[in-house]
């Protein structure tokens, strides 16, 4: 697969071997197009001008509502929320669900979340703990770096994790830094066992842009994703929530585009999704994330997969072979478990040097701890670097890392 060309990035940056798309993808010719085409042809405001371009503008707004219903399957557009990213679809859920005085997260509930989430899926729920006394419960990893309960390793019994207290369940499907997929139909499955008035929240910031989803099929409550991470624009991302729970929160936030009526007394609100969408929203990412779903679409995500996980596997192999137990790869070693982030700590090296050196060489791979410091105290280290495989990365671009690495070597050995 070599579609490097779609990339104009690569025309400014030849060299460039990108290996962070786990922060954020690039972005292909069509999708920058579109945004270009928002600002140029139809720049209006949403919802509200009666002339054509703001109905041009408003036309292609909700026509990406549907398109990204259809890519997750979701029952309906109008379960689409537009949010700035998956942190803010996360906090919309933790400030708004379970306030209603009836079913009020309190002292008694239990907030459930991992020891692998990233902090935009951790910080919310132990923040919403401390506000309202909820106790908060970290299941933590196996040593396959894969979900366990306390005593054991069988990812789907949950029985010392989940209880009938249990209010809310957020899980990654997706680890951004371990790339461990979870099965987490089957988790939400075992935990509505246990508990089938429990809320489950899917951070899938690593899986939509990697993987098909089915929410339906997953059985979930609630899911997240950013459309930077798939080929879209920073500034905008998705919540879906179940029809019927999202009909129950609160606004999250109050103004313009949100009511129904206001008067001097009251304030009704409009219908979700609207509700959730105060002021004017970033109408051109929206229109950008439409045109990367149609582009994922055409390469195919069974494709991407497949030539992701490829390279995640040579990359291993390759790193294996030449480093030997100086090189630690955190994550799981059944291939089919991981997607293709490869974690990796070198040697006594520090994560940063490391990444400093590959950067002297034009490899871009994240180093630090990849905003999952708990799951990093868990592994009791600091720091590890983190390459990330995504459509446009080459064999050739894993044959450099490792040079690379290489280099990093010679560099410390003097
Ligand atoms: N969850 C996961 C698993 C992520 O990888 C990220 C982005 N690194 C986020 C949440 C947060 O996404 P955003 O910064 O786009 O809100």
């Amino acid at each position: 697969m070599n579609i490097k060309k779609d990339f104009p990035i690569f025309k400014t940056h030849p060299e460039l071997v990108y290996l962070d798309s786990g922060a954020t993808s690039l972005k292909p010719q069509p999708v920058i197009d579109a945004i270009g085409a928002y600002y140029s042809r139809y720049s209006a405001n949403i919802h509200r001008g009666l002339y054509t371009i703001s109905e041009k503008a408003s036309a292609e707004y909700e026509e990406t509502r549907s398109v990204v219903a259809s890519f997750i399957n979701a029952p309906s557009p109008n379960e689409i929320i537009f949010t700035r990213g998956t942190t803010e679809g996360i906090n919309l859920v933790a400030s708004t669900v379970g306030i209603d005085a009836n079913d009020a997260i309190d002292p008694d509930a239990e907030i459930v979340t991992t020891v692998m989430e990233h902090h935009a899926n951790f910080v919310p729920w132990q923040q919403l703990a401390f506000n309202t006394g909820a106790d908060f419960k970290v299941i933590d990893i196996g040593n396959n770096y894969e979900l366990k309960n306390k005593t054991e390793s069988v990812t789907i019994n949950l029985s010392n994790s989940i209880t009938k207290r249990t209010k809310i369940f957020a899980l990654t499907l997706v680890s951004n830094t371990l790339g461990t997929i979870n099965p987490v139909k089957e988790i939400i499955v075992a935990a509505k066992k246990i508990n089938p008035a429990i809320i489950t929240v899917v951070d899938a910031a690593q899986a939509v842009p990697h993987l098909a989803i089915d929410v339906q099929d997953l059985g979930c409550d609630f899911l997240a994703f950013s459309a930077h991470k798939m080929l879209g624009p920073t500034g905008v991302g998705v919540l879906w929530g179940r029809k019927e729970l999202l009909d129950a929160m609160p606004p999250y936030q109050f103004g313009g585009d949100m009511i129904n009526e206001v008067s001097l007394e009251k304030t009704t609100y409009a219908k979700v999704p609207h509700r959730f969408e105060a002021g004017t929203p970033h109408i051109a990412g929206v229109i950008g994330l439409k045109t990367a779903i149609i582009y994922l679409k055409q390469v195919g995500l069974n494709t991407i997969a497949k030539h992701e996980h490829a390279l995640a596997s040579y990359a291993i192999d390759q790193l294996k072979q030449t480093f030997g137990d100086q090189i630690r790869i955190i994550g799981p070693t059944d291939m089919k478990q991981r997607t293709g982030i490869v974690s990796f700590t070198f040697d006594t090296i520090h994560a940063h040097d490391v990444s400093q050196i590959l950067d002297e060489n034009n490899i871009a791979v994240r180093a630090g701890h990849h905003c999952t410091m708990p799951l990093h105290t868990r592994l009791g280290i600091g720091a590890s670097t983190r390459a990330s495989f995504y459509l446009y990365n080459t064999k050739e671009d894993v044959e450099k890392l490792v040079r690379g690495l290489k280099k990093v070597k010679k560099v410390f050995s003097k």
